[in-house]
C-alpha cells in the first residue's frame, strides 16, 4: 500500500538527504538507537535523514506532534525500541507520515526542527531492542542445496525442507552492532582422522548474509498469527551477519542442531528499515509448479502477490593488509532477498502455529541468503566449496575462510523505476584473534 510518503518526488530541507544515492532519503525514514559518541549520554530512538539524525526525544519535547504520532516518538525515544514496535503498524506509520511532512523541503519551522538533528558522522549506536529472543531460519532454498550437497552429494535437500520454514532457536545475548569486533571462538573440533577432539581457535570462521526481522505486537501464548495479520507483527528489517564457526557446527551440530558455533556473535546494522519503506519494493512470492504449494496456513493471496521483498545486497571482505594500504573492501557476494524460499509473514505465521508467543522486539534470522547464479553464494562455506576452493582477492591475497584481522560490510539497498531508492547502510564486524589463555 503506497501513500504519500512514498512518493519519489519529495525532498527534504536535509539536502544530504536528497543525494543521489543516498541510503537514507526522505521516503525511506528508518529507526536505530544512538547518542553523540564517546558522550555518555543515554541511547535514545533516532530516524535517519541524509547524513544526520533525527533526535526523537527532541522532537517529542518540542509538543509539535499529536495522537498516535506523538505517541509513538514518545515510545521511540526510549533507549529501546520495543515499546515503539509493540505499539504496532498504524502508529509507526502515523509517525512516519508526521516526521515525512516535518522533513520536507517546503515544511514550516524547519530552520526551528534542525536543531532535532545529530550527525550520524558523530553518532555511535546500540542493538536497538531487547532482544528476547532470536531465531535463526533457512529460507534459501539455494544455501540449504548448497550446504546439504557437501554432507549428501545424492540428497542434497532434507525432505520437510519444501514444506517447513525450517528454523532453531539461537541466543540473544552475543547480538552486537555494527562496528563490532569479536575474538576468533575456541572450541571442540574433531580433525578428520581423529579419535579425540582438540580445543582449539576456529580454523573455518565464516559469514552467513542474512536480514533480521524485528518483530512488532506479537500475540499471546497458545494463540496463532495469520497470514493475513503476519506484516502487522513485523516492524522493520535490518542487516544481519550471523557469522559460524564452521569445524565447531559440523562436530556438534548432531543431533540437535548448532549450538557453540553459531552463538559467539551476529552483528546487525544499526537502522531497522520499515515494512512501509520497503512496500515499493514488494515483488511476487513464486513457487515452482512442480515443487509442494505451501500448505493453506502458510498461503495467501496477498503473500502470493507481494510477500517477498526485492533487497539487493551486498558483502565486502577487508583483509588486514588492505586495511593497512588503505584498500577499499572486495565484493564477495552479490545477491537479493526475492530469491528466498520463504517469506516473512510466512516464517512469522509458521512460529505461532503452536501457540508459541512472539514479543515485541523479538528478533528473526532470514538464514543465510544465496541466490541461484555464480557470485550469489552468501557464505564462505559455500563460496569456497567446503574450503576446497580458495578465493582470489584484488590484491592478490587468497582466503578459504576468515583470517584474523579480517573485516567482512554487507550493505543491502532497494532501487526500481518509479521509486525511491532506499538502502539499509551498512554491518560492519572485524575478526580478532581468539583468546587461548
Ligand atoms: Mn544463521
Amino acid at each position: 500500500m503506497l501513500n504519500e510518503t512514498h512518493d519519489p518526488a519529495l525532498r527534504s530541507w536535509v539536502a544530504s538527504a536528497n543525494e543521489p544515492g543516498c541510503d537514507f532519503p526522505i521516503q525511506n525514514l528508518p529507526f536505530a538507537v544512538f547518542r553523540r559518541a564517546g558522550s555518555g549520554e543515554k541511547f535514545r530512538g533516532g530516524v535517519a535523514i541524509g547524513d544526520q539524525i533525527f533526535d526523537l526525544v527532541q522532537l517529542a519535547s518540542t509538543g509539535l506532534l499529536e495522537g498516535c504520532a506523538a505517541e509513538a516518538a514518545q515510545a521511540g525515544g526510549q533507549e529501546k525500541l520495543n515499546a515503539l514496535m509493540a505499539l504496532g503498524p498504524s502508529a509507526w506509520s502515523a509517525l512516519r507520515l508526521a516526521l515525512s511532512r516535518m522533513l520536507r523541503e517546503d515544511a514550516v519551522g524547519h530552520d526551528w526542527l534542525s536543531s532535532c538533528l545529530v550527525p550520524q558522522s558523530q553518532a555511535e549506536y546500540d542493538v536497538p531492542a531487547r532482544i528476547g529472543d532470536y531465531t535463526d531460519f533457512y529460507t534459501s532454498v539455494f544455501h540449504a542445496t548448497n550446504i546439504g550437497r557437501q554432507f549428501r552429494p545424492d540428497n542434497p535437500l532434507l525432505p520437510n525442507y519444501k514444506w517447513v520454514p525450517i528454523g532453531y532457536h539461537g541466543r540473544s545475548s552475543s547480538i552486537g552492532i555494527s562496528g563490532e569486533s569479536f575474538h576468533r571462538p575456541v572450541g571442540q573440533t574433531m580433525p578428520p582422522g581423529a579419535t579425540t577432539p582438540q580445543v582449539v581457535p576456529s580454523r573455518r570462521l565464516d559469514i552467513e548474509l542474512e536480514l533480521g526481522i524485528f518483530i512488532g505486537p506479537g500475540n499471546a501464548k497458545g494463540t496463532r498469527i495469520s497470514m493475513a495479520q503476519a506484516d502487522d507483527h513485523v516492524f522493520g528489517i535490518c542487516l544481519l551477519n550471523d557469522w559460524s564457526a564452521r569445524d565447531l557446527q559440523g562436530w556438534e551440530y548432531q543431533p540437535l542442531g548448532p549450538f557453540l558455533s553459531k552463538n559467539f556473535a551476529s552483528t546487525i546494522s544499526p537502522w531497522v528499515v520499515t515494512l512501509e519503506a520497503l512496500a515499493p519494493f514488494r515483488t511476487t512470492f513464486h513457487r515452482d509448479e512442480s515443487d509442494p504449494q505451501p500448505l493453506p496456513y502458510l498461503d495467501s493471496a496477498d503473500n502470493r502477490a507481494s510477500g517477498a521483498f526485492d533487497i539487493q545486497l551486498d558483502v565486502q571482505l577487508q583483509t588486514d593488509a588492505m586495511r593497512r594500504a588503505a584498500l577499499a573492501g572486495a565484493s564477495i557476494c552479490r545477491t537479493s532477498y526475492r530469491h528466498a524460499y520463504w517469506t516473512v509473514a510466512q516464517m512469522v505465521t509458521h512460529h505461532t502455529v503452536n501457540g508459541c508467543n512472539l514479543q515485541p522486539g523479538d528478533l528473526f534470522g532470514s538464514g543465510t541468503l544465496s541466490g541461484p547464479g555464480a557470485g550469489e553464494a552468501a557464505a564462505l562455506i559455500e563460496i569456497t566449496t567446503g574450503g576446497k576452493n580458495p578465493i582470489t582477492l584484488p590484491n592478490g591475497e587468497s582466503r578459504t575462510w576468515l583470517e584474523d584481522g579480517d573485516s567482512v560490510t554487507l550493505r543491502g539497498w532497494c532501487e526500481r523505476p518509479g521509486a525511491a531508492r532506499i538502502g539499509f547502510g551498512e554491518c560492519v564486524g572485524t575478526v580478532l584473534p581468539a583468546i587461548t589463555a
